[in-house]
C-alpha cells in the first residue's frame, strides 16, 4: 500500500522544505519508491531536488489546471534519486485559477490516483499557508507530517493547523490524519526548546517522532549545491537525523 503523507505547518521556514527533500531522498536511499510533490510556488523543494525551476516546461500548476499529463511533468532527481512533480510560480496563478473550476480541492487528488501505485510512499510539500493549494494537498493525503520548531508561538500556530486537519477530515477526507511532529531545527542548549519540546512530549505523546533534527548549517548548504542534506553530506547530525527519522517512519506506517 502507498502513503501519501503531507508535510505541512501554515507558518513559513519552519523546516517543511527541508524535511520533504530529506525524507524523499533518506526513503529512497532505504529503497523505498518515493515521489516528491512540490505543492509550493516558491519551488524550493523543486531545486532542492536538484532541478532548474526556471526551465520548467510542465509542472505541477499544469496537472492541477488539467493543462498537462503526468508524464509530462514527471522527473526524477538526479541528485536525490526520487521522482519529482515540480513546481514553479507559475503555481501561484493556480490558486487563482482554481477557484472557477469543479472539485476544485481535489484536483491533486485526482492526479495522484494515477500514479500512486508506483510508489510506497508519495511526500507533499506544502506551502506556508493554509490556502487551497495547501487544501488540495490535506485532501489527496492519507496523513500530515508536522515539522516544527520548540519555540513559544509553535503550540499556538499548531492548534490552528490540527484545528484545519480536523475540519478536513470531516468535510472532505476521512482518510486524513495526523502522523506526527517532528522537531526540527533543535538546539538543546536552549532551555525554552527543552521545555516546549517536553511540553509536546506531554500533549500529544507517540504523535511526537523520537527522531529530533538539529539545527545544523550543512542541511542549510545543501540546497545551494541542488542536493538533500543526506546526500551532499550524508555523515552530517542533519544528515542522520534525516535518515534516523525515514527509519522511523517506515516502522510508524507498519502499525497504520
Ligand atoms: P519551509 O519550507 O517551512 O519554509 P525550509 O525547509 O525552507 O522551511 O527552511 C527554512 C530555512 O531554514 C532554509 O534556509 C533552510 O535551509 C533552513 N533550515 C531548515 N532546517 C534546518 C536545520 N535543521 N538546520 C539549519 N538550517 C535549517
Ligand atoms: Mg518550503
Amino acid at each position: 500500500m502507498s502513503h501519501i503523507f503531507c508535510v505541512a505547518n501554515q507558518k513559513g521556514g519552519v523546516g517543511k522544505t527541508t524535511t520533504s527533500v530529506n525524507l524523499a531522498a533518506a526513503l529512497h536511499q532505504s529503497g523505498q519508491r518515493t515521489l516528491l510533490v512540490d505543492l509550493d510556488p516558491q519551488g524550493n523543494g523543486t531545486m532542492g531536488s536538484g532541478i532548474d525551476k526556471r526551465k520548467l516546461e510542465h509542472s505541477v500548476y499544469h496537472l492541477l489546471v488539467g493543462l498537462g499529463k503526468l508524464e509530462a511533468v514527471r522527473v526524477v532527481s538526479p541528485s536525490g534519486g526520487y521522482d519529482v512533480l515540480p513546481a514553479n510560480r507559475d503555481l501561484a496563478g493556480a490558486e487563482i485559477e482554481l477557484v472557477n473550476l469543479e472539485r476544485r480541492e481535489k484536483r491533486l487528488r485526482e492526479t495522484l490516483y494515477k500514479c500512486v501505485a508506483d510508489y510506497d510512499f508519495v511526500l507533499i510539500d506544502c506551502p506556508p499557508s493554509l490556502s487551497l493549494l495547501t487544501l488540495n494537498g490535506l485532501c489527496a493525503a492519507h496523513g500530515v507530517i508536522i515539522p516544527m520548531q520548540c519555540e513559544y508561538y509553535a503550540l499556538e500556530g499548531l492548534s490552528d493547523l490540527v484545528n484545519s486537519i480536523k475540519k478536513v477530515h470531516a468535510n472532505l477526507n476521512h482518510d486524513l490524519k495526523i502522523i506526527g511532529l517532528l522537531r526540527v531545527m533543535f538546539d538543546p542548549r536552549i532551555t525554552l526548546q527543552q521545555q516546549v519540546s517536553a511540553q509536546l512530549e506531554s500533549h500529544f505523546g507517540d504523535k511526537v517522532f523520537r527522531a529530533v533534527v538539529p539545527r545544523n548549517i550543512r542541511l542549510a548548504e545543501a540546497p545551494s549545491h541542488g542536493m538533500p542534506g543526506v546526500v551532499f553530506d550524508r555523515s552530517s547530525r542533519g544528515a542522520q537525523a534525516y535518515l534516523a527519522f525515514a527509519n522511523e517512519l517506515i516502522e510508524r506506517v507498519k502499525t497504520l
